[in-house]
């Protein structure tokens, strides 16, 4: 639970910063964006305007991490509805399935019968993609994700379970620190979300991994006491 506090204040302390520097750094970048066009559009060379395509893509990369940066220094749940995660993730599926199989891989889903939830859409839809897409890429051409949902003593969970290699332990800790990442072209910030927009639901993430693949668990808290403030009983799906 310690290691739980100190996280939680690490986040708040990297939410701080996002929604401080955050915001005035892209009004630079959106300047020189904009210049860059102009330059472009005078530019007759072939060559120079691929340097400008670079240039201006290189831009939107670094505005979309600062995009991703500053959905951490959100503290409450967006527009909260009482709806089925299920369906959430029936509509989601298309897109997933599509990135599955830029990889030859395989999804599949497992829904079961779980009560509606009170969710922000946009940021479940987040944390199942992050999470979907750290499955994928984690795994080889030929392996399958599941994604599984079902009802568990007090929670609804939420699992997503890859085949790929696992984490190693000593790096198990550091998930979910904000920039951790392996990978050449990642940004750390995947799980910081996860992790963000859980504990905004009052859910928690828990991560197994083996040899076998990793399955990170999103669970939901639902105790008779959250039925009688509003949840309906359970839907059938
Ligand atoms: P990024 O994906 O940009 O690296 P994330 O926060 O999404 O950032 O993930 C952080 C790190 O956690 C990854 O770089 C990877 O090392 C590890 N990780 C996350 N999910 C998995 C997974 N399903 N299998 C193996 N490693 C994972
Ligand atoms: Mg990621």
């Amino acid at each position: 639970l310690e290691k739980e506090m100190a996280r939680l204040d690490r986040l708040n302390l990297v939410a701080q910063m996002a929604a401080g520097i955050g915001h005035e750094i892209r009004n630079p970048m959106t300047t020189v964006r904009g210049f860059l066009q102009i330059l472009a559009a005078k530019d007759e060379s072939i060559h120079n305007k691929n340097y400008y395509d670079l240039m201006i893509e290189e831009l939107d990369r670094a505005n979309s991490i600062i995009t991703e940066f500053l959905s951490l220094a959100k503290s409450k749940v967006d527009d909260p509805k009482i709806q089925s995660l299920n369906q959430i993730i029936k509509t989601l599926y298309p897109m997933m399935e599509a990135n599955a199989s830029l990889g030859k891989q395989f999804l599949r889903l497992e829904l079961g019968q779980i009560p509606d939830l009170l969710l922000g859409e946009k940021e479940i839809r987040q944390l199942l993609l992050n999470l979907v897409r750290n499955g994928l890429e984690a795994m080889t051409a030929g392996q399958t994700l599941t994604i599984k949902t079902y009802l568990d003593s007090d929670s609804v969970v939420l699992a997503v379970q890859d085949e790929g290699p696992g984490i190693e332990s000593s790096l198990l800790e550091k998930l979910g620190t904000p920039f951790f990442t392996t990978k050449d072209q990642g940004t750390g910030l995947g799980l910081a979300i996860c992790h963000n927009i859980a504990a905004r639901h009052q859910a928690v993430i828990i991560v197994e991994s083996g040899n076998q693949g990793t399955t990170f668990y999103v669970r939901f808290p639902f105790t008779p006491s959250t039925e009688t403030k509003g949840y309906p009983k359970k839907e059938t799906e």
